[in-house]
C-alpha cells in the first residue's frame, strides 16, 4: 500500500508501505477518512520532521495522519468480539501505551505512566494509508448517524475542542472567547454555540472569521484590526470580560490576552501546542483569581460522548472540511494547508 511520510522541511512523499497484519491484540482498519489536524504541520514543517520535536528516535519513515476513521478489515487473536469485529464502522484514540495503568485503564493511553509508546501518525504509522494497525482498545465506536469524514474530525481536531470545553466546565449561561478559528478553534466554537454559550471567536483571517459567524459565533474580533483585543472582549462583556477563553493559535500575544479577557473568577484554557507565554502572574492571575487550564486531546471516552453528542444534536460536522482529498493528492492538499488560511482537508484513501 501506499503511504503519506512527512521527511520534514515542508516535503511530503508517498512511499510504499507493506500491507499490516494484525497480531495478538490488534487490528487492522480500512481508512475511510483520515482527517488533517493543525498539529500535523508540526511534523510537517520543521527540519528532521516529528524526531526534531524530541518525540523519540523513529525507525525508518512513518506513515503520516492522526485522525484516523474507517472499518475494521481483519482482527488479530485474542480480541474479543464486543472489542472489534469486521465491518465495524471506527474511530481511533491515535495514541497507544502500557494499557493497565491508571491512565491508560482510564482511556487516557496518551498520559501512559510509562510514557507514550506510539502517536499514530507521528511515531508510529498512522492514517494516511489505504490501511492502519492498531491495538483493538483503542478504537472507539462510530455511531451509525455519522459519517467517515465526521469521525475523522472527532478523532483529533473536534474532539480535541469538546475536550477543553469540558474541561472548562462551560456553561450555556456563559460567554467564551475563543482565540484562533483553524480546524479546532472551529469546532470550540461550534461545539460551544451548541451547548448554548456565547462565542466571541477571534482570528487574523477575515475569511475564516466568517465561517466562525457560520458555525455559531456571536461576536467576531480581527485582533490585526483591533487596537486592544483584551478591552474589545470587555466591551462585548458589560465591562467584565469573559466567563471563559480557550487559546488554540498558540500564539504567545493571543495567549497572554487569552488569560487578561477573563473576568474575575474567570477560566483559560490553552489547548494550542508549542511557542510559550509570558505572563504577570501577580496581574493577570493572582489578583483576579483566574484559572490557568493545559488541556490535551481527550480519553476514549471522551471521544466517544463527543461522538454522541454530535450524532444526538445532529450537528453536521462534514461542513469543517472545505478540502477532500485522494491519497495521491497529499503534497497538494498539504502545500494548502501549510498557508493555514484555509479550512480543514481530508484525507479518502479508499
Ligand atoms: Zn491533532
Ligand atoms: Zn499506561
Amino acid at each position: 500500500m501506499k503511504g503519506v511520510v512527512f521527511p520534514g522541511n515542508r516535503q511530503l512523499e508517498i512511499l510504499d508501505f507493506p500491507d499490516p497484519t494484525p497480531g495478538p491484540g490488534e487490528v487492522v482498519l480500512e481508512i475511510k477518512a483520515s482527517g488533517m489536524c493543525g498539529s500535523d504541520l508540526k511534523f510537517y514543517r520543521p527540519v528532521g520532521g516529528a524526531s526534531s520535536l524530541g518525540l523519540g528516535d523513529l525507525k525508518g519513515p512513518i506513515i503520516a495522519g492522526h485522525e484516523p476513521c474507517g472499518v475494521v478489515a481483519a482482527v488479530g487473536p485474542n480480541v474479543p468480539e464486543n472489542q472489534a469485529k469486521v465491518g465495524m464502522r471506527v474511530m481511533q484514540h491515535h495514541y497507544r501505551g502500557c494499557g493497565v495503568c491508571e491512565h491508560c485503564s482510564t482511556g487516557w493511553m496518551q498520559l501512559c505512566v510509562e510514557g507514550v509508546k506510539e502517536v499514530y501518525g507521528a511515531t508510529g504509522h498512522g492514517a494516511h494509508a489505504k490501511y492502519m494497525k492498531c491495538p483493538a482498545r483503542t478504537l472507539v465506536t462510530l455511531p451509525d448517524e455519522l459519517s467517515f469524514e465526521a469521525g475523522a474530525a472527532i478523532s483529533c481536531g473536534t474532539g480535541t475542542a469538546w475536550g477543553a470545553l469540558h474541561r472548562l466546565d462551560l456553561q450555556g449561561d456563559q460567554t467564551i472567547a475563543v482565540f484562533g478559528q483553524g480546524p479546532v478553534g472551529l469546532s470550540a466554537t461550534l461545539l460551544a454555540s451548541e451547548m448554548g454559550a456565547r462565542v466571541i471567536a477571534l482570528d487574523t483571517e477575515e475569511h475564516r472569521l466568517q465561517r466562525a459567524k457560520e458555525f455559531g459565533a456571536a461576536e467576531l474580533i480581527n485582533p490585526q484590526e483591533t487596537e486592544d483585543v483584551v478591552q474589545a472582549i470587555r466591551d462585548l462583556t458589560h465591562g467584565r470580560g469573559a466567563h471563559a477563553s480557550m487559546d488554540c493559535s498558540s500564539s504567545p500575544t493571543a495567549r497572554l490576552q487569552s488569560v487578561q479577557c477573563v473576568r474575575t473568577w474567570g477560566k483559560a484554557c490553552f489547548v494550542g501546542e508549542g511557542d510559550n507565554v509570558t505572563l504577570n502572574v501577580s496581574n493577570d492571575m493572582l489578583r483576579r483569581q483566574v484559572t490557568i487550564i493545559g488541556s490535551w486531546t481527550f480519553s476514549t471516552v471522551g471521544q466517544a460522548k463527543c461522538a454522541e453528542y454530535v450524532a444526538d444534536r445532529e450537528i453536521v460536522l462534514d461542513n469543517l472540511f472545505t478540502h477532500r482529498w485522494k491519497l495521491e493528492q497529499a503534497k497538494e492538499a498539504y502545500e494548502l494547508f501549510d498557508k493555514q488560511t484555509s479550512g480543514k482537508g481530508v484525507i479518502v484513501p479508499s
